[in-house]
């Protein structure tokens, strides 16, 4: 799935769960996910920042909120409650 857009000018991010465009928004939020070989078998997991990262923002794996309760839809969709607020 193809969460960002490289188009003149600069990076364009797109809100992982809802897919609004972040333009010049500045109180978004930044994870970033990915598999734990080792630990656990096939299971998902993802960071929550809690903040933007604009150098960050543009890495493969990670994951663009427009608000708190995008990040929550998105995590709950994805990872189910054990993995949230823990
Ligand atoms: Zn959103």
């Amino acid at each position: 799935m193809v969460t960002t857009l490289k188009t003149a000018p600069g990076i364009e991010f797109l809100c992982s769960f809802c897919g609004k465009r972040k333009g010049d928004a500045k109180d978004w939020l930044l994870g970033f996910e990915g598999s734990k070989e080792k630990s656990i078998v096939m299971k998902y997991t993802v960071t929550l920042l809690g903040k933007w990262d604009e150098e960050r923002a543009s890495k493969p794996n990670a994951l663009h909120f427009c608000s708190s309760a995008c990040q929550n839809k998105y995590v709950c969709k994805n990872y189910g409650d054990d993995t949230w607020g823990t």
